[in-house]
């Protein structure tokens, strides 16, 4: 069994490369991923296709589509679906890799960040030095996003909560809050997978979308039924939102906040962590011009 570090105090990376292959939940096209240790803090993308191309560190400023997964514009190349991956990295301490990708998704592999977490556990971690922890103000921040709201505050450690509402019975009202640390997202968090509604799946279907779901990669939601039981737990859907928040998060870096997401999606996750991003800009250096472009954060 691996030993994951006791918390996010410390920066971490891969100790050797390891790769996943699998299909794109919406194209359902084959898409490989080779993770590998990086001595820069942050998430870095490279192209398996394209290695000349330089690596690009991902920020929540990237976020080009959040509809269905979180999609990612990183010049003129999508990526789509890496918040299950970001989740297992940023979850079990990684706090820092290069993400070599061939394809325009990430695999989806079960639907959960589980297979993630055992390829990061083959890899093995390394301890680095501190960790880039990015800030929160002062202030609560808070954002709304039609009757679904997320709000974050300061803490001492991180603190995440989720509660969902569905009119399907199978579902109903669930509520889920953790006091984070790597071992308690790899036991309680990363199993939990991907779910969907029949009638929104067939929809979905015909529009020539989430052509690489099925039944062994989502949970799929029939009315008071699953159509793939057994579920890994009970409430397996708001730990699913939980390990989506975390990946959304992952873009900007786990905060030391509290953090509470009522009826999330990855529109809500994506835009708060787009205001941390905005309150942890480096401030331009003096001699700066107003014709200089601003830090990409
Ligand atoms: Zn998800």
């Amino acid at each position: 069994m691996t030993t994951w570090p006791q918390d996010y105090a410390r920066a971490w990376t891969l100790a050797a490369a390891v790769e996943r292959a699998g299909v794109g939940l919406h194209g359902g096209l084959p898409c490989r991923v080779r993770l590998a240790p990086s001595r820069l803090p942050g998430y870095r993308v490279g192209w398996l296709d394209d290695p000349a191309r330089p690596l690009q560190r991902l920020n929540p400023a990237m976020v080009a589509d959040t509809r269905l997964c979180t999609a990612l514009q990183l010049g003129d190349r999508r990526l789509a679906t890496v918040e299950h991956l970001l989740a297992a990295l940023a979850g079990t301490g990684v706090s820092q890799a290069e993400i070599w990708v061939e394809g325009e998704e990430i695999p989806l592999l079960d639907g959960s960040a589980l297979p993630w977490v055992e390829a990061i556990a083959e890899a093995g971690l390394e301890a680095l030095g501190e960790r880039q922890v990015p800030a929160l103000p002062a202030e609560p921040l808070t954002l709304q996003q039609g009757i679904g709201f997320i709000t974050a505050f300061r803490a001492e450690s991180l603190r995440l909560a989720a509660a969902v509402e569905y009119p399907q019975a199978a579902i109903g009202r669930q509520l889920y809050s953790i006091a984070l640390t790597p071992a308690a997202f790899v036991a309680e968090i990363a199993p939990a997978r991907t779910f969907g509604f029949r009638e929104q799946v067939e929809q979905l279907r015909a529009a020539g979308l989430i052509q690489g779901g099925a039944l062994d990669n989502a949970l799929v939601c029939d009315g008071d039924r699953w159509l793939n039981p057994p579920l890994r737990f009970a409430d397996e859907p708001v730990r699913h939102k939980l390990l989506d928040l975390l990946g959304d998060l992952a873009l900007v870096g786990l905060p030391k906040a509290q953090v509470f997401a009522y009826r999330g999606s990855h529109g809500l996750h994506t835009a708060l962590a787009n205001a941390i991003a905005s309150t942890n800009l480096t401030p331009l250096p003096a001699e700066s011009t107003a014709s200089t472009p601003p830090p990409s954060a």
